[in-house]
């Protein structure tokens, strides 16, 4: 393993919140222990659970700093979020070894998440340079009327441990960029990975208040963000279930919100596909980071003149895989975040040993570590749990389809629409894909998994709820829109 700068010492320290531009210790006692999933007898670190009051300094902090913030000029808010990217780039293997170790993301993974953090923070920080707004001629006089975008004050961020540091990176980047100030309150898991973002900023230079971070549990601090009538609006990644209470609660309250939840996502292989590679995409979607990804591939339908053929392939791929330590180079499956998450996979599976064959893996491995194999089961019913549910691990299904139409109906044929994907050699085929699959992200003969920083992202159906996030679209929650009539 390689090893982490951190200093043995700072270890037995728990870590601390960022509140007003000081790190600070948590207003309580509360601690855990925060340990790898890859090898939990090693400790990350002391992580401190938050109280009430210091979700209410934060946003106190936020709201004090909103106003001199929004009036910078957005090219000096983006000058901030550049030179954190520098500050990542800089400490980029440090910061995918921690994520690793602490997440148990593969490495490899880890630091790709880790350039892409700083990729979107460029992203945000070019804001400066791009059109606020759209101009046009009043019908009578031809005086202007225009748009412009006004930041909505202070934002709460509530994110998921799968993405320690991109989801963070790609709600708080435009969030700030946009002249909001927030709150980042990071998952229990994997905290420590987050914080690197806001060591990243504190040392570009943000302002005091700017961002505030909590440490500690969703349960404790969220009710306090989400009812605090000085917090606005609320970006929040993870379950369905969090998602939707969240939703319900802050809604009433009059505040803008933003979820991104769960899927089911298809991927099809039609008998026109190149069957190698679409076997490929199915073991890096379904397998890769342990199919910890909100859009990995949990179905796999694929047309019954390629079935035997494809199953083969993917069999065979699937059993190359390689499964081990988050923090080796080589491995491309890793552990589960946690002994929680761990038990909540292998009760999936066992529900599925009831309706489905298994074709592959089922067990959780023997060695040290919550490792579940890499498991396909074959045959599910539309209506079978591991077609409908969203099983959070390395579990995939493959069924047989008739045709296309088959194919689109079984794709759709859930209450989820984050991503699908096809594979087919057809242009037709992928048209008929792209105009009738039921899915924010459609990918024509790429994985399920994967997004580009610069478009935007986010599920329809129950998958999402308000405007899409990243890249172009990000502006739409993370601003108001105000039109402009200037008559002389
Ligand atoms: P989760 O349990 O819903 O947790 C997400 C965040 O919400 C955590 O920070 C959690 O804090 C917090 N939280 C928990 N209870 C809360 C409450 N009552 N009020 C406010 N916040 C609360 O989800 P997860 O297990 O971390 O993540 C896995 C899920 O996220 C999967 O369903 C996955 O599909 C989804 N996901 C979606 C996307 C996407 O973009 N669509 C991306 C990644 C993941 P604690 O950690 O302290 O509990
Ligand atoms: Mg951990």
């Amino acid at each position: 393993m390689s090893s982490l700068a951190s200093p043995t010492a700072e270890l037995a320290k728990p870590a601390q919140n960022l509140i007003g531009g000081e790190w600070q210790e948590v207003r309580g006692h509360d601690t855990y222990e925060d340990r790898s999933p890859s090898d939990p007898s090693l400790m990350v670190g002391i992580v401190p659970l938050s109280t009430d009051d210091d979700a209410v300094a934060a946003i106190a902090a936020a709201a004090g700093a909103a106003p001199e913030w929004a009036a910078l000029p957005a090219a000096a808010r983006g000058a901030i979020l550049n030179r954190a990217a520098g500050v990542i780039e800089r400490d980029q293997e440090r910061i995918a070894t921690l994520m690793s170790r602490e997440m148990g993301k593969p490495l490899r993974e880890a630091r790709g998440e880790t350039l892409r953090a700083a990729a979107i923070l460029r992203f945000f920080g070019a804001e400066g340079q791009r059109p606020t707004g759209a101009r046009w001629e009043q019908s009578a006089s031809g005086a202007p009327v225009y748009t412009v975008r006004r930041p909505l004050g202070v934002i709460a961020l509530i994110t998921p441990w799968n993405f320690p540091l991109a989801i963070p990176t790609w709600k708080l980047a435009p969030a700030l960029a946009y002249g909001n100030t927030a709150i980042l309150k990071l998952a229990q898991p994997a905290p420590l990975t987050g914080l690197e973002l806001a060591r990243a900023l504190d040392e570009a230079g943000l302002p005091a208040g700017v961002l505030n971070v909590l440490l500690g549990s969703g349960s404790r601090v969220g009710p306090v963000l989400i009812d605090h009538p000085q917090v606005d609006a609320i970006s929040f990644t993870g379950s369905e279930t969090v998602g939707h209470g969240i939703r319900d609660r802050a809604t009433v309250l009059g505040k803008k919100v933003q979820l991104e939840l769960g899927g089911q996502n298809p991927l099809i292989v039609m008998d026109d596909a190149p069957l190698t590679r679409a076997a490929g995409a199915a073991v890096a979607g379904a397998f890769w980071s342990a199919g910890q990804k909100c859009t990995a591939t949990r179905r796999i339908l694929v047309h019954e003149r390629v079935y035997d053929a494809f199953l083969e392939t993917l069999r065979e791929q699937t059993g190359r895989a390689v499964v081990g330590d988050a923090e080796d180079a080589a491995t491309e499956v890793g552990p589960l975040v946690s002994e929680a998450q761990l038990d909540d996979v292998v009760a999936g599976i066992d529900r599925g040993r009831g309706e489905a064959q298994l074709l592959a893996g089922g067990e959780r491995l023997d060695r040290t570590g919550w490792f579940v194999a890499p498991t396909i089961f074959a045959d599910a019913a539309p209506d079978a749990f591991l077609s409908c549910e969203e099983i959070f691990g390395p579990v995939t299904t493959v069924s047989r389809v008739g045709d296309l139409d088959e194919a689109i109906a079984r794709a759709n044929d859930v209450r989820f629409g984050l991503s699908a994907s096809i594979f087919t050699g057809s242009i037709a085929t992928a048209h008929a894909f792209a105009a009738r699959a039921q899915a924010g992200m459609l990918h024509i003969n790429s994985q399920t998994a994967g997004a580009e920083i610069h478009v935007p992202f986010g599920g329809i159906k129950s998958s999402a709820w308000g405007p899409h996030e990243q890249g172009t679209a990000a502006v739409e929650f993370y601003t108001d829109q105000i039109t402009v009539y200037e008559d002389a």
